[in-house]
């Protein structure tokens, strides 16, 4: 309440209250014409006529003044003032310079200091009110120094009755004017948190686009609800089978992002029952709960958990976070409504980056096998090369293609050599080490990318390939050929590796198929060839 509310002034443009202020003045005559018809104690001594005169005169001046200052463009902020201050005198000499201290009319008075305290501000209003009681009292001296007739009714001399009404009606006018600003504050304060709230909201959405991934996202919100709402420490869990798996953690020092946080959804009743719920839980305190998902934030107290949900309304997770208001008191209901806000665009912008990531991985991958397409083995080859390109370790390919499938297929049927495949590709990404590869380079062919490997390890690699795939668990004989390429001993680009994994490959075929064959030294190939 002690400072002006220029924010909230600002949200009126000046034009428009200037339109208010005329449209209260125009009231106001209406008024005070009509009060000297019906109420004889309005009355001063002046004649109808004279009153009309100068109150219509009045009100059409000030009209036409509004008109100059609207035609001028110019933003004069001032003239606001002026014709509070014009419009203060005007009521003073209508009311009580007509019917005296006890005119009814004073209610004008109160009304004008509460229409300028609303449309402009506590500073304003409060000079308005000094500004009329000072009229008031100037007017009530004059009057009685016999200077002006300014002042109906008896004179006033101090210590009477209407010397201490004078008072009265100053002490009301700065109290309207106090009262007046102070519950307008509060409305103020409210519509600027409300402001604040909905640009906090926007600027994250905002935020928000520029963000792909479901991780970095759930950062984000994390961010957000720890910066603006004092939410932290706080996790996104993400529902995982039947586990609940950390997607996002902040200010928790035990919880690392991406670990499952609980194998068993029924060690986290808790949290179980609040996800099943629409909107937030409140804890009150995490300690004695007995649930798993709530163990890190030791015996932390204000817990709110918030479900989030997919682009299907499914609840896939929740936001758990815990607020900084003291033990024991309530989290304010618009922290939670924006908490709520806050995860429900974070909920969406989460599904999305799923949808993206399962669209990206549907595009490098196989449909028949379900392994990295030959789109992803080009990507996977261009990185690896350019590494050994730059002097940095190893590559080994092997190039695997199934024996004599033309056959299998003519003899068995296209479905039975597509099962075929299927259980190929399984065997060959069961069966390589973390950190290889194993992709479908087309029809029966496969092609197994392993960084760091040596000749020895990539030639290991491919005979325990060659022995699965003749130990697959179907019911036909099949066996496959392979040829393996290293660089940067046969070249450091892709193409020239497949090519010499491919030459090694046909080696294989011609060596009886169902064995491996290594691409032979670039010098030696040389000497084969002398
Ligand atoms: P080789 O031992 O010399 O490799 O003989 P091959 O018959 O396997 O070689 P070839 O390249 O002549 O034939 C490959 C066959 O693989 C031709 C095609 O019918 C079959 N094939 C390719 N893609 C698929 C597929 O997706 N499904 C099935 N069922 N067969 C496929
Ligand atoms: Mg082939
Ligand atoms: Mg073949």
């Amino acid at each position: 309440m002690s400072t002006s509310s220029s924010t909230g002034v600002d949200l009126v443009p000046l034009g428009e209250r200037m339109r208010m202020i005329s449209a209260f003045r125009a009231a106001a005559v209406a008024l005070i014409l009509g009060g000297w018809q019906l109420l004889p104690s309005a009355r001063g001594d002046l004649p109808f006529s004279t009153i009309a005169l100068v109150s219509l005169g009045y009100l059409a001046a000030t009209l036409l003044i509004e008109a100059a200052w609207r035609a001028s463009g110019r933003r004069a902020t001032w003239i606001f003032g002026v014709f509070a201050m014009a419009d203060g005198v005007f009521l003073t000499w209508a009311s009580f310079g007509q019917g005296g201290l006890a005119s009814p009319l004073v209610y004008l008075l109160i009304g004008q200091i509460v229409t300028v305290s609303l449309l402009a501000s506590f500073r304003t209003g409060l000079k308005l009110a000094i500004f009329n009681a000072w009229v008031l009292i100037a007017a009530a001296y004059l009057t009685e120094a016999g200077l002006v007739d300014a002042l109906g009714g008896p004179p006033v001399t101090f210590g009477d009755d209407a010397y201490w009404a004078l008072l009265v009606v100053a002490g009301a006018y700065v109290l309207v004017a106090l009262v007046t600003t102070s519950f307008a504050a509060v409305n103020e304060r409210e519509l600027r948190r409300r402001r604040y709230d909905l640009e906090a909201l926007a600027r994250f959405a905002l935020e928000l686009e520029a963000v792909e991934e479901p991780g970095p996202i759930a950062e984000r919100l994390l961010a957000g609800v720890a910066d603006i709402y004092d939410c932290e420490p706080s996790m996104v869990l993400r529902r995982e089978g039947e586990g609940l798996r950390v997607l996002a953690a902040r200010g928790l020092d035990d919880v690392p992002a991406n670990a499952v946080l609980v194998g068993d959804a029924a060690a986290a009743p808790v949290v179980t029952k609040a996800m099943a719920d629409y909107g937030t839980t409140l804890v009150a305190t995490s300690a004695r709960t007995g649930d798993a998902a709530l163990a890190p934030f030791g015996d932390g107290a204000n817990l709110l958990i918030t479900p989030m949900r997919d682009e299907h309304g499914e609840v896939v997770g929740a936001l758990v976070a815990r607020h900084s208001t003291r033990r024991g008191s309530r989290v304010e209901r618009r922290v939670v409504t924006m908490v709520e806000r806050f995860v429900s665009h974070a909920s969406l912008a989460i599904a999305n980056a799923y949808l993206l990531v399962a669209v990206r991985d549907l595009a490098v991958t196989d449909g028949l096998t379900g392994l990295p397409n030959r789109r992803h083995l080009d990507d996977l080859l261009t990185r690896s090369c350019a590494q050994i390109a730059r002097g940095q370790g190893t590559l080994a390919i092997v190039m695997v293609d199934v024996d004599h499938f033309k056959k299998f297929n003519d003899t068995h049927g296209h479905q039975a050599g597509d099962d075929v495949l299927r259980v190929v590709g399984r065997t060959l990404s069961d069966q390589v080490r973390a950190g290889d590869t194993a992709t479908r380079y087309g029809g029966e062919e496969f092609c197994v990318v392993m960084p760091g490997a040596s000749r020895e390890d990539a030639m290991q690699v491919a005979e325990r390939l060659r022995v699965a795939i003749t130990e697959m668990p179907i019911a036909f004989d099949v066996t496959a050929s392979f040829g393996v390429a290293i660089g940067p001993v046969h070249g450091t680009e892709p193409e020239v590796l497949r090519e010499a994994a491919d030459a090694a490959l046909y080696d294989a075929k011609h060596g009886g198929r169902n064995r491996v064959a290594v691409a032979p030294e670039p010098g030696a190939r040389l000497r084969e060839v002398a």
